[in-house]
């Protein structure tokens, strides 16, 4: 079994500053502990749903924006129990690893050093993850270094499509996959560059191959938190016929034979 539990569904800057949607990425339970896109807030929702980082095998970090790596340090200073153990691995974007030239690199040197494992890969490598396999995807957003995957398991393969602007080749890396997570930020009839929005996701499902079984939408911005994203998500539905989810702190997915969904009750000591 694979449980997928959001810490968040937001993204954007005016989400992130407000907090209007929670900001802190998501976590695989697989084979391995896999921590995604640790936005700021990552940390603290983590706790609140039992998510201890210093359980965490994989910290995966797509690009180098502060909705998306706010918390990368701290996260692996849990997975290094403080920086007192060499461990764990951080697979991030290059301008994650290296910094660019508006950038620093999201994580230290320091931290860096505590790891077991650091990369920066290029779509299509490849990564052994416990019994699970990950392979590297390709976006085009304004970070240019900026990644997602595929995770293949047992259970069927999920797939993540960070930010990006829609392109067709999108579609076959991540046609077949039975769980798809993709950052939405905007609504209907709104796109801006560098993003998908409704219909980007809409004209991508209808042409697939293989549809997935379930889409999350994640990374809300501010136009799809006033346009109401549950409504979105009925549109795509109703349009592709793929069973379409709103991530949001606490949305928890499970993979078996079965997919189920629910959303947990955060603990009551933060
Ligand atoms: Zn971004």
């Amino acid at each position: 079994m694979i449980e997928i539990t959001f810490l968040g569904g937001g993204g954007g800057r005016f989400v992130t500053i407000t907090q209007a949607r929670a900001t802190g990425g998501f976590f695989i339970r697989t084979s391995k502990n896999i921590y995604v896109d640790p936005g700021p807030g990552a940390l603290v929702r983590a706790w609140r749903y039992k998510i201890d980082p210093r359980k965490i095998d994989v910290l995966f970090i797509s690009h180098r924006h502060t909705d998306h790596c706010n918390d990368a340090e701290v996260m692996v200073e849990g997975m290094t129990m403080g920086v007192t153990k060499k461990r764990g691995v951080l697979i991030g974007s290059r301008s994650v690893v290296y910094g660019d030239e508006d950038h620093t690199p999201a994580v230290s040197k320091y931290h860096l050093d505590a790891l077991e494992e650091v990369h920066a890969p290029n779509p299509g490598d490849r990564f052994r993850i416990g019994e699970d396999e990950m392979i590297i995807t390709p976006s085009i957003h304004s970070d240019p270094t900026t990644i997602g995957f595929r995770l293949k398991t047992r259970f069927g393969d999920v797939s993540y499509i960070p930010d990006t602007q829609y392109f067709d080749e999108l579609k076959k890396w991540h046609s077949g996959a039975r769980v798809l997570i993709a950052a939405v930020t905007r609504p209907r009839d709104m796109r801006i560059p560098y993003h998908l929005c409704t219909e980007d996701i809409v004209y991508m499902l209808k042409d697939m191959k293989e549809k997935p079984e379930i889409l999350l939408m994640t990374h809300a911005g501010m136009k799809m938190h006033f346009a109401n994203p549950y409504k979105e998500a009925k549109f795509i539905e109703t349009v592709t016929g793929v069973k379409t989810y709103v991530a949001k702190e606490g949305f928890r997915v499970t993979i078996g034979k079965e997919i189920t969904v629910r959303t947990l009750r955060p603990a009551r000591f933060v």
